[in-house]
C-alpha cells in the first residue's frame, strides 16, 4: 500500500538535508542525548525552559539516518514556543500516529511538519529513529513535569 516515496516524502527530504534549529544552545538549562543502536543514529537535545514551563528555546545536534534526523527537525518547530504540557501531548499525538494509524481522535494540528512522517508508521523498524528525539525530550525534561497535568496517552 505504502512504497518508500511516502517515508521519504519532500517535506522529510529537506528536514534531513536542511535540519531546523540544528545548534547547540549554550544556556541550556535541560539536555539529553539518545542513541538508537538499530540504527546508530544519535541526538543531542538542547533545551532552553523558563520559570512558566514553556521552551524558549531548542536545538539539536547529532548524527542520524533521514528520518531521525527530519523527525528531531520537525520536532523542534513543533514544540519551539510551547509549554512542557503541550510537548508532551504533541508527542502522544505523534506516537499514536505511528503506532495506530491517523483515524483516532487525536489533533493531528499540533504535528505540523511531523504529520509527514506517517509512513513511518509502514516501517516498523524505523520507528525507533523518529522517536528517539521525543525519547531525549522526555529525558531532558524529566524532573520538570507538573504533576498537576494528566494528559492520557490511550
Ligand atoms: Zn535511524
Amino acid at each position: 500500500m505504502f512504497d518508500i516515496e511516502d517515508l521519504y516524502q519532500d517535506v522529510v527530504i529537506d528536514h534531513n538535508r536542511r535540519p531546523r534549529n540544528f545548534r547547540k544552545l549554550e544556556d541550556a538549562n535541560h539536555t539529553a542525548e539518545g542513541f538508537n543502536p538499530l540504527c546508530g543514529d544519535q541526538v543531542y537535545l538542547y533545551l532552553d525552559v523558563d520559570d512558566s514551563d514553556v521552551v524558549k528555546d531548542i536545538g539539536f545536534t547529532g548524527a542520524g539516518c533521514a528520518i531521525s534526523k527530519a523527525s528531531a527537525s520537525m520536532m523542534t518547530e513543533a514544540i519551539m514556543g510551547k509549554s512542557v504540557a503541550e510537548a508532551e501531548r504533541i508527542f502522544a499525538a505523534f506516537r499514536h500516529m505511528l503506532t495506530r494509524g491517523p483515524d483516532e481522535d487525536f489533533d493531528y494540528e499540533l504535528l505540523g511538519d511531523l504529520e509527514f512522517l506517517e509512513g513511518v508508521a509502514k516501517y516498523p523498524v524505523r520507528i525507533k529513529c523518529a522517536v528517539l528525539s521525543w525519547h531525549a525530550l522526555n529525558s531532558a525534561l524529566d524532573g520538570k513535569q507538573s504533576d498537576e497535568q494528566a494528559v492520557s496517552t490511550e
